[in-house]
């Protein structure tokens, strides 16, 4: 067991739905081994400068329910260069830091595996982000929420396209991957999805508005914003070029997808790979991402958890289809 007394803990890149509850797991999984935590603020911004701030059960109390991030979030540039990491790692030194728990997403693994690489400083970390675009892990923190809370914004705009027979384009986020739209997709039965991993998206589209049901009254697609087109309102431009008779309308759900309190999957799941990211440090585990696969406890080396391999199940795509009829 490796004898571990402060650990700093971070949240970095963009902010997801749970990153609080994994805040709170580390904390209290931390304190009940007998190992202090200090919060970093703003992520390796804040390494850098030494923006430290000590945390106990209270600085923990009333988050679980939160979205957001309450160690703020912060994109930094810095960390990038040898000189900013030699900065953070001093910082880290002159505070007796002697391991790190970073949440975050594939940027955040990055600069994390760099680091480790370069200095004597153990570093777990925890897949937060809403893309769910991690290896070694089922779910990020984060997805779930996100899916839920777009799936409810489509519903809504499908009560107008049913009244007014309105074509309705959704652009939901995911610039270089299409998990988002394709299972929000199925959830919300949108006619077509077109997403960044599948080609000819576009010639789909149009097969199925020209060859399709033609008694239907109101169609959504869902469009992740880095499809091949250029995203929806170039996808709506294309359409209303082509079937002008049709009354097509643009939605950019947007930041709405990234916030909001965690749905109980994101709780939980952040609630076991917080406190699993404290035992792995006291087992000696160090540069890997935790996360869960078929129900247990994984741990992928960051080089491999940042390889952006997942793939896009054709079943799930082919579902789409089917079920629009
Ligand atoms: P999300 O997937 O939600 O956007 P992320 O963790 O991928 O989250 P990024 O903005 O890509 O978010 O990365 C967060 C931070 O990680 C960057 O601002 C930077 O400080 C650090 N980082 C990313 N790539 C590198 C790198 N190659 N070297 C050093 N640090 C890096």
């Amino acid at each position: 067991m490796t004898q571990i007394k402060k650990i700093g803990l971070y949240t970095s890149g963009g902010d997801s739905p749970g990153m609080n509850a994994a805040i709170r797991a580390v904390v209290r999984t931390a304190i009940y081994y007998g190992i202090e935590v200090v919060g970093i603020r703003r992520g390796y911004e804040g390494m850098t400068k030494g923006d430290f701030i000590p945390m106990n059960r209270k600085s923990v109390s009333n988050i679980i329910q939160r979205g957001g991030t309450i160690l703020k979030t912060a994109r930094c540039d810095n960390f990038r260069t040898p000189e900013g990491r030699q900065q953070a790692y001093d910082q880290l030194k002159k505070h007796n830091i002697d391991a790190l728990v970073g949440i975050g997403g594939d940027g955040t693994f990055t600069g994390a595996k760099i680091f480790g690489a370069e200095f004597d400083m153990p570093i777990i970390g925890l897949p937060g982000t809403i893309d769910n675009d991690l290896m070694g892990t089922d779910f990020t923190i984060g997805y779930d929420t996100a899916i839920n809370t777009v799936v409810e914004a489509v519903d809504k705009i499908r009560d107008t396209a049913e009244s007014h027979d309105r074509l309705f384009i959704v652009e939901v986020m995911g610039r270089d991957s299409g998990l988002i739209a394709l299972r929000t997709g199925i959830a919300a039965g949108a006619e077509a999805i077109l997403i960044p991993e599948s080609k000819g998206g576009m010639d789909g589209l149009f097969n199925r508005l020209e060859n399709g049901r033609k008694d239907k009254t109101s169609r959504i697609v869902i469009v992740a914003e880095g499809e091949e087109a250029g995203g929806a309102f170039e996808v709506g431009r294309l359409v209303q070029e082509r079937f002008p008779h049709y009354d097509t309308r643009i939605s950019i759900l947007g930041h709405i997808q990234r916030g909001g309190a965690p749905s109980c999957m994101d709780r939980v799941l952040a609630s076991r790979v917080g406190a699993a990211a404290v035992e792995a440090l006291r087992d000696g585990h160090r540069n890997e991402m935790i996360g869960i696969i078929h129900n247990e406890i994984a741990y992928t080396p960051f080089e491999h958890a940042i390889k952006h391999h997942v793939e896009i199940n054709p079943n799930l795509l082919k579902l789409v289809e089917i079920l629009s009829m």
